[in-house]
């Protein structure tokens, strides 16, 4: 099967849908002091099985719950909505 053609803008609103890590950065910021968050060992594992699956759009999006990983994976009440079952090891 081949790849599936990744649109560049938001079907709904048509604006451009690519995030720069800076601005990712500046949301995570902003939301940290508001989430519970994991620890650092907990968060970088999360990262690593996201950037491994074959679900995870753009280096950053959650091709099926539409979140941005970064953020997704630093919060201690989510967890992983793969169809497999969660790929995050440990999480509730
Ligand atoms: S399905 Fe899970 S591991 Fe894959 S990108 Fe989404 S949150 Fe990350």
């Amino acid at each position: 099967m081949g790849d599936i053609p990744v649109p560049s803008t938001c079907k709904g609103c048509e604006r451009d849908i690519a995030l720069s890590e800076e601005q990712i950065t500046r949301i995570l910021n902003n939301m940290r002091p508001k989430m519970e968050c994991v620890n650092d060992e907990v968060y970088e594992a999360r990262l690593l099985a996201c950037a491994q699956c074959d679900e995870l759009m753009s280096g950053h999006t959650c091709g099926i719950s539409g979140s941005i990983v970064r953020i997704r994976a630093l919060a201690a009440t989510q967890n992983c909505p793969s169809y497999h079952g969660s790929r995050w090891q440990g999480s509730a």
